[in-house]
């Protein structure tokens, strides 16, 4: 793989989204590319920073109902099989604000 290649594909590189074949042949490339390697440190760190600046964010009753009133009108049931709770990464937040508990009964 030339260097283009290579940086053609190291924004999915760093989302883990690459296939096999061409994840190694990346990896390959980087470990004897100076240069590639550099430029996929910048995108990895850019990736994960980005995930962890994202706020906190509840989903709006409005649009949750909207969502669960398309999803009854395009399945045709009445109800969802389960009521469906939309969350948004909350980084660090889930084991300090999370009540649920397996139930026993
Ligand atoms: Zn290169």
């Amino acid at each position: 793989m030339t260097c283009p290649e290579v940086r053609e594909r190291l924004a999915e590189h760093a989302l883990g989204v690459l296939s096999r074949p061409d994840a190694r042949e990346v990896e390959r490339h980087l470990e004897a590319c100076p240069g590639c390697r550099k430029e996929s440190a910048e995108l990895l760190e850019g990736a994960s920073v980005m995930a962890m600046s994202l706020p906190p964010a509840e989903v709006p009753a409005p649009l949750e109902d909207s969502i669960l009133g398309r999803f009854r009108a395009q399945s045709g049931h009445a109800h969802p099989p389960t009521r469906i709770r939309l969350r948004v990464l909350r980084p660090g937040r889930w084991s300090r604000t999370s009540s649920w508990t397996p139930s026993t009964s």
